[in-house]
């Protein structure tokens, strides 16, 4: 497979794939109290950009993706993806998604290839178009050798290639990744670095969250800088580079917190993003 390189090329006339206007998502936590997880986050994402959530645990990424995809409801704020509202109507929605996060789980007594039936018509897909829509997944992810086992009987890397194609199945415009190397190998994790870079090829639209500074660098055209619950910064890498004087992606990061630390101050003690934390 070809490599790409995050894109000079001005994506602004490009459609929006992922629109966020003020989202907000605060959690009534029985030991913590009220949690404002999101506390306001604007965002758009272009059909064939690789937009990075970047920010440290604790910092809003997984609740921002799950309102995205439908899981959550925002407590403010409003979303669209591919031009649907998520509040209005999530059922389209989901059908434009692929969403894929660590704890995605498989059905263990399903094989490889009822799994993706049962996606893909939860998805919306149909008689023909479903039967090639698995034809398609099953050679795109090489899972010909075991697609008829059951999710069980397969290895850790072979779980990750069913997963990522059930996903996709239905070849969504839109991809929404929470932290998706997040626990694999090196192998596992350069083929899910590929993935995502094939779907910019097909010009579709990918939103992940990670805290691995590196893989923000080499993937994304443009990152935003999430803490706290905010964005902090969002624009490609040489425009936070601009925007903070710094030339590290690491230091970039340190100058944006430190910022947002001394314009809100200590947030309070149990809501303080800590890197240590989950
Ligand atoms: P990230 O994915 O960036 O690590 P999360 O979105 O998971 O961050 O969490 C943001 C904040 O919201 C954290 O303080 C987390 O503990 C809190 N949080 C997330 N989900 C819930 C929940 N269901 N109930 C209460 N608090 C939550
Ligand atoms: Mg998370």
């Amino acid at each position: 497979m070809t490599r790409t390189t995050p894109q000079s090329t001005d994506l602004s006339d490009r459609p929006v794939a992922i629109l966020a206007e003020g989202l907000k998502k605060t959690f009534h936590d029985p030991q913590r109290g009220v949690v404002e997880a999101v506390r306001g986050i604007d965002l758009d994402c272009r059909a064939g950009e690789i937009y990075g959530l970047l920010g440290p645990n604790g910092a809003g990424k997984t609740t921002t993706l799950r309102m995205l995809s439908t899981i959550l409801a925002p407590t403010e704020g409003r979303a669209e993806i591919d031009g649907v509202d998520v509040a209005k109507d999530p059922l389209e929605v989901r059908r434009r998604i692929g969403f894929l996060s660590g704890s995605t789980g498989l059905y263990p007594r399903l094989t490889g290839r009822e799994t993706l039936r049962y996606f893909g018509q939860l998805h919306g897909l149909e008689a023909d178009a479903l039967d090639a829509s698995i034809e398609k997944a099953i050679q795109d992810f090489d899972l010909s050798k075991f697609a008829d086992g059951r999710c069980e009987t397969l290895s850790t890397g072979q779980k990750q290639r069913v997963s990522i194609a059930r996903a996709v199945v239905h070849d969504p415009p839109v991809l929404i990744l929470d932290e998706p190397t997040t626990g694999l190998d090196i192998m596992a994790s350069s083929d899910m670095i590929q993935f995502i870079e094939s779907r910019r090829e097909a010009g579709r639209c990918v939103l992940f969250s990670t805290h691995i500074l590196s893989e923000a660098e080499r993937l994304c055209d443009r990152i935003g800088v999430v803490y706290g619950g905010r964005m902090l910064a969002s624009g490609t890498l040489d425009e936070l580079r601009q925007d903070t004087g710094e030339e590290w992606l690491e230091d970039v990061f340190r100058e944006l917190v430190q910022r947002a630390d001394a314009a809100h101050g200590m947030a309070p003690k149990g809501d303080r993003p800590a890197e240590a934390t989950r």
